[in-house]
């Protein structure tokens, strides 16, 4: 069976109730009666005293009858659930206002009135009621001395058999059926406002948890999150509510994430199947051709077509090689191993793999760096990467004659990288665009100039796990400068590579 949250809370909180009612008219009765003979023994505390003072009751054996019948008769008129009793010092009755069928025993404990004439234990004390061989009562008492000799107690009954049946008949009282008629319609009152109160409560839940469900059974991939309206209150449902809200903006956000990468992984599929398809089949015609015709060219021609063969070959290597290495570092965690590297030494290494190439095009290859080392914290092999791709485009993208400059300089506690060629330079339409995978500019129609539109995109990744970023400043006609940032080292305990005041310039 299913039992919603909120009539459990209410069943709980009834069944609660209800104890707790029965228990309040359960003790109640107990509570009244313990406070009433409180009050009984508190009024009439020094009662028996005031008598004892008043006239000498008992002189040895003698009993002052005159004066106990006046006290009787007194009291009889003045309060009649009172009953008097003369003691012996040993508690034995030696008289008493009762009638003599009604005295049920003639000995009682005079422990409880040594307690009240001592005056220290909290009242109520209860002592014997000689009227009933078990029943114990509230009650006034006093010492009865003669000459410094105890003789006896003047014991007086509180609440005697006259007060037991006025407060029987009480007990059926208007004020005591008003009592419980009232404590029940507070009850009821309280168990009404529970009930609407939980309803308040259990309504906004409900709602909530609708709103979950609509969540679950709905789509989250429209443009907004579905936002569930919550009051601006600082409760623990609103902040649930919130919660939600946050949560689901955050699957909405992540589902556009995974939309995106879909999308630019099918791109890249079609890119990548693009990029190979095309040396793959130019390799594969010329190889035709040459395995067709290869009696009747001429030498130098089958020479040639080998090595277009080759090189679309070679291009297909570099791409896979390219691709290979992207996918690496993309990958998650990607691994970096930095130690401390001499930039300088590495930036003169790749440069001098460049120089051929650089002269084949009669193109200036300068390196500028000052005496010191420039360490840094990176990746040696990724380094040498980030320096040969740059480089590689700086020769490719310059034309003949042009001049590139390598520079390598501090400031302020970082090292500071520059590529700067005097090639055709960039678009500045096309700048946000250079690091995005396999793009081309216009060379990819071209192929005049070979690439595969990875090489920056390696650049940036790795410059990102350096948590460096490459920079690129360029005019078109004017030329390019590629510059990257990354924080300075401290040098290891080693003698400078250059031994020169002046920059080292090579070319
Ligand atoms: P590619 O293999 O085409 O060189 P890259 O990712 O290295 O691929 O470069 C992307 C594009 O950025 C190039 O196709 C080119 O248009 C442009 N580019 C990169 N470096 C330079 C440069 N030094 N001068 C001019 N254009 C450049």
């Amino acid at each position: 069976m299913k039992i919603r949250l909120g009539s459990k809370l209410i069943l709980v909180f009834a069944g609660l109730l209800l104890a707790f009612t029965l228990g309040l008219l359960l003790l109640l009765p107990g509570f009244a009666k313990n406070y009433l003979q409180e009050l009984n023994q508190k009024l009439h505390f020094s009662l028996a005293e005031n008598l004892v003072h008043k006239e000498r009751l008992l002189s040895g054996d003698t009993i002052n009858q005159a004066a106990l019948k006046s006290i009787f008769d007194t009291l009889m008129v003045v309060n009649p659930s009172i009953e008097v009793y003369l003691l012996d010092k040993s508690g034995q009755l030696l008289a008493y206002s009762a009638p003599e069928d009604h005295i049920k025993r003639h000995q009682v404990d005079i422990e409880p009135l040594q307690r009240f004439i001592a005056g220290k234990s909290p009242l109520p004390i209860q002592g014997d009621d000689p009227r009933h061989p078990e029943r114990l009562k509230v009650f006034t008492a006093a010492p009865i001395y003669n000459d410094q000799n105890l003789e006896g107690y003047l014991y007086i009954v509180l609440g005697g058999e006259a007060y037991d049946s006025i407060r029987a008949m009480l007990a059926n009282s208007y004020i005591l059926r008003i009592t419980v008629v009232m404590i029940t319609a507070i009850m009821a009152l309280t168990l009404l406002v529970a009930v609407l109160l939980v309803r308040l409560l259990t309504r906004r839940l409900q709602r909530l948890a609708q709103h979950v469900h609509t969540l679950k059974a709905g789509d989250l991939t429209g443009d907004n999150p579905p936002q569930f309206v919550h009051s601006p209150g600082h409760d623990e449902i609103d902040h649930l509510a919130r919660a939600i809200n946050a949560m689901s903006a955050q699957i909405h956000h992540q589902i556009s994430q995974l939309k995106l990468a879909d999308a630019s992984h099918r791109e890249l599929v079609a890119n990548v199947s693009h990029d190979l398809r095309t040396p793959l089949a130019s390799m594969q015609g010329y190889l035709e051709t040459l395995a067709i015709k290869c009696q009747n060219l001429l030498p130098e021609s089958c020479q040639n077509y080998i090595q277009v063969a080759l090189r679309h070959g070679e291009r297909l290597n570099t791409l896979i090689s390219e691709l290979f290495e992207l996918a690496i570092l993309n990958a998650q965690p990607a691994r970096v191993q930095r130690e401390c590297l001499p930039l300088a030494e590495l930036i003169f290494d790749v440069v001098q793999k460049y120089r051929l190439k650089a002269e084949e095009k009669q193109i200036q290859l300068n390196v500028a760096v000052d005496t010191r080392l420039h360490y840094v914290s990176a990746d040696i092999a990724m380094m040498e990467k980030v320096m040969e791709n740059l480089i590689d485009n700086a020769i490719k993208y310059t034309p003949g004659q042009g001049a590139i400059q390598v520079r390598l300089y501090d400031t302020e506690g970082s090292v500071v990288t520059e590529v700067s060629d005097t090639g055709d330079g960039i678009p500045e339409n096309a700048q946000p665009f250079i690091f995005d995978r396999f793009y081309r500019g216009d060379h990819r129609c071209k192929s005049d100039i070979p690439g595969s539109g990875l090489g920056l995109a390696i650049v940036k990744r790795i410059l990102d796990l350096h948590d460096s970023a490459i920079k690129v400043v360029s005019r078109t006609g004017l030329g390019s400068t590629f510059s990257f940032t990354l924080p300075a080292h401290t040098a290891p305990a080693r003698q400078p590579l250059f031994g020169c005041d002046t920059n080292v310039t090579s070319s």
